[in-house]
């Protein structure tokens, strides 16, 4: 079942969500070249404890592997999500860069992610990040009440595609809440109309993985990378439905 939200519990989430916003901002001052991605997963822990918050990915369970290990998902280049943060992967000027991050505070958690530009990049990188982000931002504007989930999926997937991008196969949104991982899906392509009603008062993770070169994907245990090895970009909010636009929580 799909959670609606009760106005003492989104007070609840608006405090986690907004240390994942200032936290993403802060970022952008520290990713450069020659960081290593445990030096920003060291940083992104200190700065979620010190706000009295725990990082909702650090021990993360799923059958079959290791709980993860980091407070951020740290994916480089052609890395799409759930890159585990290592001292040997270090930061060179024109990596992409995507940080996923989630906070519980008080029992209620946010989700969101940003993919950074290390120094200068090409003018492909940065087509892809502008891309990625602007499918995200009209991801959330069909997140509206009465319409379905379908609808948020095509408002994404057909702007990667009329783009030349691919979305990445069977990686998705989802609800957020009460737990990381809530009802219902929310794919990043698919048909308008179709799927869940929205409703006010749910709270979404919508999370656009977009490839240059191929939808396929490749597993290497937690890590998800693009099968031809092109580059992957990330962008993902936690906004809340409303009566009228919806509420991007995870903004400082
Ligand atoms: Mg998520």
């Amino acid at each position: 079942m799909i959670y609606l939200k009760t106005s003492s519990e989104i007070t609840k989430m608006r405090k986690s969500c907004q240390i994942i916003g200032s936290l993403l901002d802060s970022l952008e001052g520290i990713i450069r070249p020659g960081v290593n991605t445990l030096e920003l997963d060291e940083y992104t822990e200190d700065f979620i404890r010190s706000r009295g918050g725990k990082p909702s990915f650090k021990g993360y369970q799923i059958p079959g592997l290791k709980p993860f290990p980091g407070s951020i998902c740290a994916s480089v280049n052609s890395a799409i999500v759930h890159g585990i943060p290592r001292r040997d992967l270090i930061l060179k000027e024109g990596d992409i860069i995507g940080i996923d991050v989630g906070v519980e505070l008080d029992g209620y958690h946010g989700d969101a992610a940003r993919t950074y530009r290390v120094g200068s990049v090409t003018d492909e990188a940065d087509k892809l990040l502008k891309v990625t982000n602007e499918s995200l931002y009209l991801g959330i504007a069909a997140a509206r009440a009465g319409n379905r989930v379908g609808d948020i999926s095509h408002a994404i997937g057909a702007y990667v595609a009329s783009m030349g991008y691919f979305v990445a196969d069977n990686l998705t949104g989802h609800g957020v809440g009460r737990h990381l991982h809530e009802e219902p899906q929310i794919p990043n392509s698919g048909t308008a109309g179709r799927g869940p009603r929205i409703a006010a008062g749910m709270t979404f993770a919508i999370e656009p993985m977009v490839n240059i070169g191929t939808s396929s994907v490749k597993e290497k245990g937690w890590e998800f990378h693009v099968a031809d090895n092109s580059l992957s970009a990330h962008y993902e909010h936690t906004i809340l439905i409303t009566d009228g636009d919806p509420e991007i929580l995870t903004i400082a």
